[in-house]
């Protein structure tokens, strides 16, 4: 057995497959060019840089949304000045072009990665532009994902998968995800919960398994069956699949003694917002309204703002829709806000604090966001990301209050958390962000791959923490859900409607499981599992006692 995170619920059997290793192939390590070759060198470098990143230009306008922002960014990095220069550097030295290409992507990514945050993310990006322009210098073969058109069973295995070549999987191709790196609530995370490949990250040992072998993945648990049966793997399989497919056709959510339990769904705009409607979802508990201008170069449009709020709420005329204003800073940085560097980013000028260097983009985005609700004649809800304190509590309900918005705030840090029963009467509703929660409970960066065992919002400090906010939220009677990863967890989403939250919002694959999941339990046996987990003390005990009570998957 092999362990690691599960980012994705599900299970998977099939044949490892290992992606392309971005290192340097030992037959290049110790290759030299000739010094009459280097300007030749050169431009074969330039050109392939150009290429690749043109191809991945096309690709980017051939998508929407965040997936296409991702694809036009990784093309821009191809032609970022620091890395080109590094390259040509290298290859002046007397390197081979492809040689020199991958060090230097190494050389940045590594210290990239070891930075942390957003900046870190931008690791598996560069690895994987390096590998495409060294692949295309050597002109032998298409770079990036293995051609698995003609098969069915792959479990794709790697030390990272940049968000661009994460849109590119195909789930009737690739029945599970396997990392030696990576984070849970990275961006590749993101992507891939949405796509719905069973995925586990941070497995330290992955490299125990080779190209060829079969192995079973239980994204449930977190373990890879290295040496699987084969019919029994697949009828695993095949039974989990099936209840997801019951649980789609059976309505809103509610529990098996018929308390109703609201699966909401976090979207980035109205593409995600299309899916969430034909997945069932009762509303939207989280729109991540920054992941669409992540990639622009101008920042938010005024038009562009109105139109997707308007798109969005059109197709839940009579459900909660729940806008987010801009949660920018920390790891996702975008130049056009031009902030000043920070050593700390994920504590420091983020989210709602944004609004203190450019509170015109806060006061437009509220603007937009009363317009869209103007002309569609609702209530429309804005909440209010990384609040600290009741200060900016309060500040945000008045502004929200004051163009007849509903209002409400992320409960993601802990400062906001330790004070719900004085910040949460100011409000409508709250949502608990579990990704940013646990990271600041934990003072563990969600982003770094080897504090997987720290993010894991299974440990118990994380837990206690949205239990006083559920007790509080219920003593005020304020609507409180929770938005972050975790409540896309079947049996944490148990565990959270045992201590009183009511309300779960999650990416749109992962509404059914968690569905059919709670459709199975009474509110008494919620409750009875709750405690029983908080009564651990590790998320080792605390996932093996929530098993016992609310089955293995
Ligand atoms: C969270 O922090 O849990 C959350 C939902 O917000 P984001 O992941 O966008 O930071
Ligand atoms: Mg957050």
């Amino acid at each position: 057995m092999l362990y690691g995170t599960p980012v994705v619920p599900g299970l998977g059997y099939g044949e490892v497959v290992w992606l392309d290793d971005a290192s340097v192939p030992e037959a290049d390590a110790g290759a030299r060019v000739d010094p009459d070759q280097i300007p030749d060198e050169i431009q074969r470098f330039e050109e392939a840089a150009k290429a690749v990143a043109e191809r991945l230009r096309a690709k980017s306008v051939a998508i929407v949304g965040y997936a296409s922002d991702i694809l036009f960014a990784t093309a821009a990095l191809a032609e970022d000045p620091a890395l080109r220069d590094d390259i040509i550097g290298r290859i002046q030295e007397g390197r081979p072009a492809a040689a020199a290409t991958l060090k230097s992507g190494e050389f940045f990514a590594s210290q990239l990665a070891a930075r942390g945050g957003k900046v870190a993310d931008r690791a598996a990006e560069i690895r994987d532009l390096t590998t495409q322009i060294a692949a295309e210098l050597r002109g032998n073969r298409t770079p990036g994902l293995p051609d698995l058109s003609e098969t069915t069973e792959v479990v794709l295995c790697g030390r990272d998968l940049s968000p661009a070549l994460a849109v590119g999987l195909d789930p009737q191709h690739v029945s599970a995800l396997l990392l030696t790196d990576g984070g849970p609530t990275s961006h590749t995370s993101i992507i891939i919960r949405q796509l719905g490949i069973p995925s586990i990250v941070g497995i330290r040992d992955l490299h125990e398994i080779h190209t060829g072998d079969t192995v079973f993945v239980d994204a449930l648990q977190g373990c890879v069956d290295t040496e699987p049966d084969p019919e029994v793997s697949r009828e695993r399989v095949a039974d989990y699949l099936h209840s997801e497919v019951r649980a789609t056709a059976n309505g809103s959510g509610q529990l098996a003694d018929g308390v109703p339990v609201r699966l909401l769904a976090n979207i980035q705009g109205p593409i995600g917002a299309r899916r969430a409607s034909e997945r069932g979802a009762e509303g939207i508990g989280l729109l991540r309204t920054e992941l669409t201008f992540i990639g622009s170069v101008t920042g938010p449009d005024w038009d562009i703002q109105v139109r997707n709020y308007t798109e969005v709420a059109r197709l839940f005329p009579d459900s909660p829709v729940q806008i987010r204003t801009l949660d920018l800073g920390s790891d996702k940085q975008v130049p056009w806000l031009r902030l000043s560097a920070e050593a700390n980013p994920a504590l420091g000028v983020r989210g709602l604090r944004v609004s203190g260097p450019r509170p015109d983009l806060f006061q437009q985005q509220l603007d937009a966001v009363a317009a869209a609700a103007e002309q569609l004649g609702r209530e429309l809800a804005v909440m209010a990301p990384m609040v600290t304190t009741f200060a900016e509590a309060d500040w945000f309900v008045a502004e929200a209050h004051s163009r007849g918005l509903h209002a409400g705030v992320m409960i993601e840090t802990p400062a906001a958390a330790i004070r719900a029963h004085a910040i949460l009467p100011l409000l409508d509703f709250a949502s608990i962000g579990t990704n940013d929660l646990t990271q600041y409970v934990m003072a563990a960066d969600r982003t770094n791959p080897a504090l997987a065992t720290y993010t894991d919002p299974w440990n118990l400090p994380v837990l206690d923490l949205i239990q006083s906010v559920a007790a509080a939220a219920e003593h005020f009677e304020v609507p409180v859900s929770v938005c972050g990863e975790a409540a896309a967890d079947p049996r944490l989403a148990c565990v959270f409607v045992g201590i009183g939250i009511r309300a779960l919002s999650m990416a749109s694959v992962s509404l059914a499981p968690v569905h059919a999941k709670l459709a199975q339990y009474t509110l008494a046996e919620c409750e009875a599992g709750a405690a029983a987990v908080l009564a651990t003390n590790t998320p080792q005990q605390a996932r093996w006692v929530a098993a016992q009570h609310f089955g293995l998957h």
